[in-house]
């Protein structure tokens, strides 16, 4: 149990997952259909992130964002 709640529980419905991250329909009641992308380890901010794991999950943002449009 740690004191994150994106680590403590999957923070939505879980659309798709692999061993880096996963994206879940969050439960936004005032943006639905709102989509977040979360890394499955624990990070505090983007920059603590190896620059190649940075691209890795951007790139993960981008092509959610782009079957959403
Ligand atoms: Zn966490």
């Amino acid at each position: 149990m740690s004191d994150c709640a994106l680590c403590d529980a999957p923070g939505g419905r879980v659309v798709w997952r692999d061993d880096f991250c996963r994206v879940v329909l969050a439960d936004e009641p005032d943006y639905p259909g709102f989509l977040r992308v979360i890394l499955n380890r624990h990070v505090r901010e983007m920059t603590d992130l190896v620059p190649a794991d940075r691209s890795r999950l951007m790139m993960m943002v981008c092509k959610t964002e782009q079957v959403v449009r």
